[in-house]
């Protein structure tokens, strides 16, 4: 015998049923009234339906970002149709476009200066992981290797359709949140990125002490030829530093402390 799907109320009874407890007396006459849930719920719920994008774009990608923002697609239902000029009064980053590595020190500086909660989504080829000019010259190959990114788009580019799903993502993501755990009301769990130095070539500086201890100081030659069972004494020596350098570099530390003190 087929079985009978349960009705409005009684799916509302198995729905409330882990959160009522004994002491909680509901009459009768309120039964219909009364809207029982979590904290977190209602704070996830506020905080997704009132998402605010920045408003910037790198590429071609921007201008299919734009035309999801317009009436066809209509981001309004989802309260975020107010795109932020300001990343102090906005809560996600789309990146939309290529990422050259110019750019990249003004979208981590922009970044930080986000107010948590916020989040950042990758939209399109070039800003998950360089597109169709990765390894080139001038671009990085994804800014996840930057800031940390929520939500991936992929397409080259991606219509407005795929994007309004990452922002569902975005969406899911923050509902999945609880207020007890969520980093911004912790000290010290709030990532501040130090903003990439344009060189000659972009670098991190989080990982400067590595890239100088492969550069200056490590026989990198030297131990491939010795692990190979080569004799290491004829392998390439390592560049000495000359001591005109070593002073200008002693000059930059003593530099950078006096600022750092001042
Ligand atoms: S992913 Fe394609 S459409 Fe988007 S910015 Fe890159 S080249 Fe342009």
């Amino acid at each position: 015998m087929a079985t009978v799907p349960p009705n409005f109320s009684e799916r509302k009874q198995e729905q409330l049923k882990p959160y009522l407890h004994d002491s909680i007396v509901v009459p009768d006459e309120l039964q219909a009234n009364v809207l029982i849930t979590t904290l977190d719920k209602v704070y996830n719920w506020s905080r997704k339906s009132s998402m605010w994008p920045l408003l910037f774009g790198l590429a071609c990608c921007a201008i299919e970002m734009i035309a999801t923002a317009a009436s066809r697609y209509d981001l309004a239902r989802f309260g975020m149709e107010v795109m932020r000029p300001s990343p102090r009064q906005s809560d996600l980053m789309i990146v939309s476009g290529t990422v050259t590595k110019k750019m990249v020190p003004a979208i981590v500086r922009i970044y930080n200066q986000m107010a948590e909660p916020r989040y950042v989504l990758a939209m399109g080829a070039c800003a998950t992981g360089g597109g169709p000019f990765k390894e080139g010259y001038n671009v990085v190959s994804g800014i996840d290797k930057y800031i940390p990114v929520d939500v991936y788009v992929p397409g080259c580019p991606p219509t407005p359709e795929a994007l309004i799903y990452g922002l569902l993502k975005v969406h899911e993501k923050v509902e999945r949140q609880s207020i007890l755990t969520v980093p911004w009301y912790r000290k010290d769990q709030s990532e501040f990125v130090p903003v990439p130095r344009l060189g000659p070539d972009i670098f991190d500086p989080r990982q400067v002490e590595l890239i100088r201890e492969t550069t200056m100081k490590k026989p990198v030659v030297a131990s491939v030829a010795a692990a190979d069972g080569g004799d290491a004494a004829h392998a390439a020596a390592p560049k000495e530093v000359s001591n005109a350098a070593k002073s200008r570099m002693e000059e930059a530390k003593q530099r950078a402390a006096a600022k750092r003190g001042a």
